[in-house]
């Protein structure tokens, strides 16, 4: 009588038991976990710190406690991933230190999602690299609207939540074509297509895809965006359909500040007395100041020569190449693509030379030398061949999107409308009055 009694005790006992124990093991197991893991987090120091504007990458790294001669390291470990002469203002940097302050893991993100990460195996003593990226996906929007009195296309753009540097390039692009300041009028209409990398439902980065203009002093307007293979190409630009390239490139200065120390022409040379022609400009400039690209282009020279020293030559659109002489270091090599007003290196005084300064040349698209001060404009010309074809490839799936989300909005409309759709259609067999644009 009481054996099976006691066994249903036993085994409610049991049963209850392991119920219990389900309830409570993963607070307990989490705690047990956590101990061990916060003593070693405890002794770990973290620093996180973003890109300032002005700072260079030594200073950047600085700012998170990694000191010049580990920054050396680093930028070994990680030149073949990131290109650090790129880096922007606001890109994040992570530097996790053990309890002997030494640096065991660095992580670099340009953007919310992708992270490189180097990591010290503190057994074998070597840094592994890794790279971290989240998943995202683009997706296309469309922008379209008009101007009422008082706004500008900046404004209204802005008023619509765009990021500030989407609408600089909206702009620019537009501004090869339309002077706002004297034909933009109101009721004039504009249109742009955007791709948006979105990661939740953040926006990560956008890409310009579309942007059009219609006006009635400023005539009708629009710029595709082609996509080189290349990567950091300076044929990734907005371009007409019939392959005009819509970039305003102005020429820009390659130092921060320019005052000319010996122009451009015949002189009397400073080291050997006798008199030559000067093809360049001589620029002032500290020794170690950031030396700039005057425009977007290809890097064809990067070398060191007795007479011009550390010696960089960059290759621009429209065939002519800038010249940058007697640097103290060279940033970049060969074949590498650079943005107008990239740094490419720094002032110096190698080579034949009194003293430190930037001797700036410049070579006509036909090899002659010219006045670089008389060089405004880098031309722009045509896509042409290979590109021109690939050009219009992109333009054919850049209408089909705006095909596709111009139907997306009329369904949209017709969903939302369906009632007075069907009574009204009842009465009229004309369909003209939906909004098919
Ligand atoms: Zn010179």
């Amino acid at each position: 009588m009481l054996y099976p009694n006691m066994l249903k005790l036993l085994i409610s006992t049991i049963i209850l038991a392991s119920f219990y124990s389900c309830n409570k093991a993963p607070k307990s197991e989490v705690a047990s976990l956590m101990t061990p893991m916060r003593a070693v987090l405890a002794v770990r120091t973290v620093k996180t710190g973003e890109v300032k504007r002005g700072q260079g990458l030594y200073q950047a790294l600085k700012s998170v406690s990694i000191e010049n001669a580990q920054a050396l390291k680093l930028i070994n470990e990680l030149r073949d991933e990131i290109e650090f002469s790129k880096l922007k203002v606001g890109d994040h940097l992570e530097a996790t230190f053990n309890e002997n302050q030494k640096l065991v893991k660095f992580s670099y993100s340009q953007n919310l999602v992708e992270s490189h990460i180097v990591t010290l195996n503190e057994e074998s003593g070597s840094w592994e690299y890794s790279f971290k990226e989240l998943e995202t996906f683009w997706q296309p929007r469309t922008l379209e609207g008009e101007l009422r009195s008082g706004s500008t296309l900046e404004s209204d753009l802005i008023a619509r939540g765009l990021e500030r540097s989407v609408v600089n390039e909206v702009v620019n692009v537009l501004l090869c074509k339309v002077n706002f300041r004297m034909n933009a009028r109101k009721g004039d209409r504009y249109k742009v297509l955007l791709s948006e990398r979105k990661f939740q439902d953040k926006t990560v980065s956008s890409k310009v895809l579309f942007t059009s203009y219609k006006g009635r002093r400023a005539g009708t307007h629009e710029a595709f965006l082609y996509e080189d293979e290349e990567k950091s190409s300076t044929y990734t630009a907005h371009y007409t359909e019939n392959g005009q390239a819509l970039i305003s490139s102005g020429l820009r200065y390659p130092l921060s500040r320019l005052h000319v120390r010996s122009g451009y022409g015949w002189r009397k040379h400073p080291v050997t007395g006798r008199r030559a022609m000067h093809r360049g400009v001589d620029l002032r400039g500290r020794r170690g100041a950031k030396v700039y690209a005057a425009a977007a282009g290809k890097v064809v020279i990067s070398t060191f020569n007795k007479f011009a020293g550390n010696k960089i030559g960059i290759k621009h659109r429209d065939g002519s190449t800038s010249f940058y002489y007697h640097l103290n270091k060279r940033r970049v090599n060969v074949g590498s693509w650079v943005r107008s007003h990239q740094v490419i290196g720094t002032v110096g005084s190698t080579g034949r030379v009194t003293g430190a300064h930037l001797h700036f040349g410049f070579k006509k698209p036909n090899g002659r030398w010219m006045n670089p001060l008389n060089k405004r404009m880098i031309a722009t010309p045509k896509l042409k061949g290979v590109r021109y074809a690939k050009l219009l490839n992109q333009i054919t799936n850049i209408k089909g999107t705006l095909a596709d989300l111009a139907i997306s909005e009329e369904v949209k409309y017709l969903v939302a409308n369906l009632q007075n759709v069907r009574r009204e259609a009842s009465h009229f067999e004309d369909f003209s009055y939906l909004p098919f644009r």
